[in-house]
This record gives C-alpha cells, sequence and structure tokens, in this order.
C-alpha cells in the first residue's frame, strides 16, 4: 500500500511499526456546534483511509479525540474559547454543549458510513495523561511558565517547521498584533497549558493553580496513550499543518527524542466559491441541510469520493446533482445485475478486481477505482458483477447493496412547499412566477407534471 506523507512530500510505501498492523490518529472534532460538510470531507478521508488499510490485510487500531475542552477561535493561542462562546449563547454549561454535539457527530458520521475508529478519546477524561506530558516537557526544559500559562519554546527545538517548511523562528507576524503576549521567548511559542481566569468554566488543578489544557497538547498525550511511542498514522485537514501538526511535532518529538509519527496525511479542503467552507465565513452547509434539499448521506459521499483527497473540492449543488444522479444510475444498474443470470468471462471481473485494488492502495486513488467499476458496468448485467461491486463497496461504503430495495421517494417538505407556491401561482395565472418556481424545482431535481386536480412530482434520475 502506498501512501502520501506531508512530511518527506512523496508517495512512499507503508511499512508499518508491527507487522501487519496499523496504529493510526485522527484529529477529530471540537464539539460545540454540529460538524459541517466541510469537517465531513476530512472524517470520509479518514473513513477511506481505513477501509483501504482493512482491505489490505492490516489489523486497524484508530484513534480520534474529540475535543470538549473548548479551545480558541484560533489555532494559535488569542481568541476567545469557542466552548464558552457557545456556552454564554446558549445557557447551557460547556459540558452540556459538548455532550449534545459529540452525540449528534457521532450519529452524523454514522449517517455517512463513516467507520467509528476503536478508540474515541475525550479531552476532558485525560487531563492527567496531558499534564504529565506537559510537567515532563518543563523537567526536560522545553516549556516555561508566564503569568497566563506555561508555553512551549521553539527555539529549543530546531527542527520546528519541518512538515510545513516554516520553523516560524523569524514570525514577526505575532509581533504586530496588539495583544502580544510580551512574555513569550519567542512570538510563535505556543500554549502549552493556560492559567484559567476566574469566569473560565472548564478548569483542572494542576502545579500551576486552576488552569486548562491547550489544544495541542492533547493530541500528542492521547496518541502516545492509545497508540505507544511510535506509531504509524496521523491525519487531519490541511489546515492543520502549519501549527496544530508542526505543535504536535515538537511535543512529542521533544518528550521522546524521536519521531512519533511515521506517515503524516492530510486532505485538502472542501470549498464554496474558493474560498474554505468554513463557520467563520459563513459558508457551511449541515448534513441535515443537505437532507432537506432533498439530498442523502451516500449522494454526499459518492460527490466525495469522486474526487481524489488531495485535490480541492469546490461544493456546488450542481455537483451534488450529478453525483445523486450518478449514484441513483449506479444502484439501478446493480440492481439489474443482482437480478440476472447471465455469466461474465471471469477474466474481466478478475481485471476488474486487480485494477480497482491497484488504484486504491495506491495512496487513496478512489476516482480511479470508480471509474473501473463504471467500465465493468458497461458488461451486460450479472451476478457476477454485483459481487464483484459489493467486494469493492468495503472499500467505497456506499451501500450499494441497497440498490435491491425499493426506493420510495418521500418529497422532502422544501420541494412540496415550492411545488404548493407554484401551483398556487398558476391558479393565480402568474405563469412567470410558477415557471420560475419549475426551475427551482428542476434545479433540486424535481419534474413536476400538472393535472386537472393537481400536480405530480416526479424525482429525476
Ligand atoms: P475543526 O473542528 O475545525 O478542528 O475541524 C475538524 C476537521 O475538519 C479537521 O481535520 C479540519 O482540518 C477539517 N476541516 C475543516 N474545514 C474543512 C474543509 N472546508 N474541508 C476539509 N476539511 C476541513
Ligand atoms: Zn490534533
Amino acid at each position: 500500500m502506498i501512501v502520501y506523507n506531508t512530511l518527506t512530500r512523496r508517495k512512499e510505501e507503508l511499512k508499518t511499526v508491527r507487522p501487519g498492523e496499523v496504529g493510526m490518529y485522527s484529529c477529530g472534532p471540537t464539539v460545540y456546534s454540529q460538524a459541517h460538510m466541510g469537517n465531513m470531507r476530512a472524517y470520509l478521508f479518514m473513513d477511506t483511509l481505513r477501509r483501504v488499510v482493512t482491505f489490505n490485510g492490516y489489523k486497524l487500531t484508530g484513534v480520534m479525540n474529540i475535543t470538549d475542552v473548548g479551545h480558541l477561535t484560533s489555532d494559535a493561542d488569542d481568541g476567545e474559547d469557542k466552548m464558552q462562546t457557545a456556552a454564554k449563547k446558549t445557557g447551557k454549561t460547556p459540558w452540556e454543549i459538548a455532550a449534545h454535539f459529540t452525540d449528534l457527530f457521532l450519529k452524523d458520521i454514522e449517517r455517512l458510513n463513516i467507520g467509528r475508529p476503536e478508540i474515541i478519546a475525550k479531552a476532558t477524561e485525560h487531563i492527567d495523561d496531558m499534564l504529565a506530558f506537559v510537567e515532563a516537557l518543563v523537567e526536560k526544559g522545553y516549556g516555561y511558565e508566564t503569568s497566563d500559562g506555561i508555553y512551549f519554546d521553539i527555539s529549543r527545538f530546531p527542527s520546528y517547521g519541518k512538515l510545513s517548511g516554516n520553523n516560524r523562528l523569524d514570525d514577526n507576524i505575532a509581533g504586530a498584533r496588539v495583544d502580544v503576549n510580551t512574555e513569550k521567548h519567542n512570538p510563535a511559542d505556543f500554549a502549552l497549558w493556560k492559567k484559567a481566569p476566574k469566569e473560565h468554566i472548564m478548569q483542572w488543578d494542576s502545579p500551576w493553580g486552576r488552569s486548562y489544557p491547550g489544544w495541542h497538547i492533547e493530541c500528542s498525550a492521547m496518541s502516545r496513550k492509545y497508540l505507544g511511542d511510535t506509531f504509524d498514522i496521523h491525519t487531519g485537514g490541511v489546515d492543520h499543518i502549519p501549527i496544530h501538526h508542526e505543535n504536535e511535532i515538537a511535543q512529542s518529538e521533544a518528550l521522546l527524542g524521536h519521531p512519533a509519527v511515521n506517515y503524516w496525511m492530510h486532505v485538502e479542503f472542501m470549498q464554496v466559491d474558493g474560498r474554505k467552507m468554513s463557520k467563520s465565513l459563513g459558508n457551511t452547509y449541515t448534513l441535515d441541510q443537505l437532507e432537506e434539499r432533498g439530498y442523502s448521506p451516500m449522494d454526499f459521499r459518492y460527490f466525495c469520493l469522486n474526487t481524489h483527497y488531495r485535490k480541492k473540492l469546490n461544493f456546488t449543488f450542481e455537483g451534488m446533482d450529478a453525483a445523486k444522479t450518478a449514484y441513483a444510475r449506479l444502484l439501478a444498474l446493480l440492481k439489474n445485475c443482482a437480478a440476472s443470470d447471465v455469466k461474465t468471462d471471469a477474466a474481466i471481473i478478475e481485471n476488474f478486481r486487480k485494477e480497482f485494488s491497484e488504484a486504491v492502495s495506491d495512496d487513496l486513488n478512489i476516482p480511479l477505482g470508480m471509474g473501473a467499476l463504471w467500465t465493468l458496468l458497461r458488461n451486460p448485467p450479472s451476478r457476477d458483477i454485483y459481487d464483484a461491486a459489493m467486494w469493492a463497496d468495503t472499500v467505497l461504503g456506499l451501500s450499494l447493496d441497497k440498490c435491491t430495495e425499493e426506493v420510495k421517494t418521500d418529497v422532502p417538505s422544501e420541494v412540496k412547499a415550492i411545488a404548493e407556491k407554484r401551483w398556487a401561482a398558476r391558479l393565480a395565472k402568474d405563469w412567470a412566477t410558477s415557471d420560475a418556481l419549475r426551475a427551482e424545482l428542476a434545479s433540486m431535481g424535481w419534474s413536476v407534471k400538472d393535472g386537472k386536480e393537481g400536480y405530480e412530482l416526479t424525482e429525476n434520475k
């Protein structure tokens, strides 16, 4: 199996610490709001990697953290605590908010067929592990105390910046900020531990008084706890490369005296109009919002699988429509295969299996693997093709076995509402509005046929 390693900037053969086993750590969600589809692209990537690792015969131990202690609104150490902000807004405690959104997150990933990592580690349940880690760093001379926390001295770690190629030692951007912490030895030094102001709700006892952990220490401490001093793969989004993962590397390597991670893998952004889909830009969609517009979780999964994880993916409803149509067609073709008693030449099936496994094992080239499946489906429908597709679906995770289920089309309430508005416009002989609404329905994948008594909606396949 070949993977692209961000650290070495090239594709490499996966060589595991323990033969036949893979230990993998994935940065998980900060649970102060519902994850959006950009986040979900990251977890779909994690899931695809999990599936390909297992497909290649490895025994997988996956660990994912849940950041439920909150962290500051920027990756650096300034800004407000997201959990605290959400708590203030809703009148709930940060613990209630974290529990609610953790639950929602786990439900959402299940709807997308994203396999749950073997170990889900909540930050609040690992405070002691993090504290011990920070104390050890301070003892070794990598951490120092200021009036508001314990900081990591990046000048003590000469290879700082090796993942992103930016060692930030001469990083003066932070120096230009008004609220710069003048006690820091270097502007890019980051907080390992923060002293809690009285009003900070989530706080714990430490040698430095009531306080709370920095965000980066979470991943260093919990990955080590569950996967050991050296493990195979660490995943996250590309936004984590320059700060969060550099900081994780600094913390872990400073403590251990050797690298903790062998392969760093990062998924590119899902964008909207050329900009990252993100809460702060207000351009996000959640799974529920997509469903309201008539797209199933599998339509979204298909949409994502069509683009390699290291390429940017632009989110558009045209793209979602195309994915929905292609996915429905895939199911329809497979349904014919399931019912067929035709035989397919064994060499054709064998060739497909070879192409598919080579593609997905070459740095997760799922689009190429799906291409092979579509090519296979150009043959006359057969049970052999159906079986081969089910085999491929252990990697794709598209619930292809659902193809034989009766599809009943429930009209989404949003579509129904537009159709009703259109019918009213028609009755009022407002043809312009009626036509505009018909076009809107079409863009959502629905056709409308008018009769004397009313209209009939059909979903475009
Ligand atoms: P966060 O909760 O912001 O730490 O994000 C959770 C995960 O989603 C991280 O791995 C991020 O890198 C990833 N992520 C956030 N926004 C996007 C996006 N627009 N596209 C892909 N991944 C994203
Ligand atoms: Zn992390």
